[in-house]
């Protein structure tokens, strides 16, 4: 099935093998990698991304969920170059307006935060919330939940996708990391907890709660599967009970759920909130907020002692440090702020909710009408297609599709012009047309067909 690709996109064949002599395995993130060969994409428009072969796709995989406005909004594009013209450069790498325009909105937006520090990424920020909580809390351990994802790097790329075997007991994962390099360390620092049980959350965190500074989630894991709702108030009560902090990482839930995120429509309030995708309307971001009480903590008052004191007083000094050429990038926040702004006219979100149900729906309908056992798992205007029956709660949950029939199927939706990574969830964009939705459901049932043959 692979080979289907192949036949209408022999330019990206032909450019992936000249980017795989200068750039390991020809992609810039190892996630863009597809079999047999990635397809080479050169024009965004709306929904639509259009390949260097001027093969059309309608785009569902949105830069991982970030241009919740499709492609080249005019609004967006227009803010970014207005930036850019009134400032006469892109960046001052000093303090300027947009960045406490843009503090102020997401204090107004999320109950969580009081006050923000921006970072380049999604990953930058989990990060960045992570070294506050430990600062702030003391303790030597972080816990996190198998299958969540919250960027590549040490402490926290562990249990995101482990092998069956090295997982563990399914109530008391292991900690597996997911890449060479990961030096021990991180592998006994991080407390691995199972997702949606709470029972068994509970047993490990009693055990562990005097090592673990902080507890990272996302409230909707991979963007797709819901904490229950017992679940993530159980887990905001324990953790307010054993002094362990609470981290919601909403880089993707932020602004898809609601303006205000999951923890708006949860109702629940973590410490500590890491934000990026939608926040910077397709441009480079993550911005973290919390409590005053803990975000003082960033503050550089006394920086300048820090830097000529000795490395015993250093320790013993009560600033973290933070820091980025590029945080707060003026023409980001310009372009962030802009898509915002289309999300608060009214009735934006609801009416790309009730387009994201609709599509459920239907695409749900003509899988049963084939008999093929399917269901959609997602929240908001992110969700994801699973070929089982059984309830999709956790990562383990996961394991019981199957993913070869749906790998077939992808391949044969590329081939039919809907892009998505093979395998990977949905996102929608205000700019998905009915046709579009049309269009799609159409596709599945000719990739079924094509399947069935
Ligand atoms: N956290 C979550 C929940 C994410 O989905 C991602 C990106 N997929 C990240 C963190 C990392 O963000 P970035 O890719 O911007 O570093």
């Amino acid at each position: 099935r692979q080979e289907y690709i192949s036949n209408n996109t022999a330019t990206s064949r032909d450019l992936h093998e000249k980017a795989q002599e200068v750039i390991p395995g020809g992609v810039t993130a190892n996630i863009k990698h597809i079999d047999p060969h990635p397809i080479v994409m050169e024009k965004g428009n709306g929904s639509k991304l259009y390949d260097v072969d001027q093969n059309e796709y309608i785009d569902y995989l949105l830069s991982y969920g970030a241009l919740i406005a499709g492609h080249g909004h005019p609004a967006v594009f227009e803010a970014a170059m207005e930036q850019m013209r009134e400032a006469g450069t892109t960046i001052f790498g000093t303090p300027h307006r947009l960045e406490t325009v843009m503090a102020e909105k997401l204090v107004s937006l999320y109950p969580s935060i009081e006050m923000v520090r921006f970072t380049n990424s999604g990953l930058e920020a989990t990060m960045l919330a992570i070294r506050a909580a430990m600062a702030y809390a003391g303790k030597s351990k972080i816990a996190k939940f198998e299958g969540h994802y919250h960027g590549g790097y040490d402490q926290v790329l562990m249990s995101v996708n482990p092998d069956h075997g090295a997982a563990g007991d399914p109530t008391s994962p292991n900690a597996v990391p997911e890449s060479l390099g990961i030096p021990d360390y991180y592998q006994e620092n991080t407390v691995v907890l199972p997702f949606n049980d709470l029972d068994a959350t509970e047993k490990i965190l009693r055990q562990r709660a005097d090592e673990v500074s902080a507890i990272i989630l996302e409230p909707v894991q991979g963007g797709f599967i819901p904490a229950d709702q017992t679940f993530i108030e159980g887990v905001r009560d324990l953790t307010e009970e054993l002094g362990i902090l609470l981290i919601f990482d909403e880089v993707k839930t932020g602004f898809r759920l609601g303006l205000g995120g999951a923890q708006e429509s949860y109702g629940v309030t973590p410490d500590l909130t890491a934000l990026g995708k939608v926040l910077g309307g397709g441009f480079p971001v993550g911005a973290i907020g919390g409590k005053k009480e803990i975000m003082d903590i960033l503050s550089p008052a006394g920086s300048r002692d820090i830097l000529t004191a000795g490395a015993d007083q250093r320790a013993k000094h009560d600033t973290l440090f933070h820091s980025g050429t590029y945080n707060g990038h003026p023409t980001v926040l310009a372009s962030g702020l802009a898509t915002i702004e289309l999300l608060e006219k009214d009735r934006t979100l609801e009416e790309l909710f009730d387009k994201t149900n609709r599509l459920r729906n239907e695409l749900e309908e003509l899988y049963q009408a084939y008999n093929i056992p399917m269901q959609t798992v997602g929240l908001g205007s992110i969700f994801n297609i699973i070929l089982a029956d059984d309830s999709i709660k956790n990562y383990r949950d996961l394991k019981k599709a199957d993913t070869s029939l749906r790998k077939e199927l992808d391949y044969e939706l590329l081939n039919l012009g809907i892009y998505t990574k093979p395998l990977n969830r949905y996102s929608l964009s205000t700019a998905h047309s009915e046709e579009d939705l049309k269009r799609t459901v159409e596709a599945h049932k000719q990739a079924i067909e094509n399947v069935m043959k």
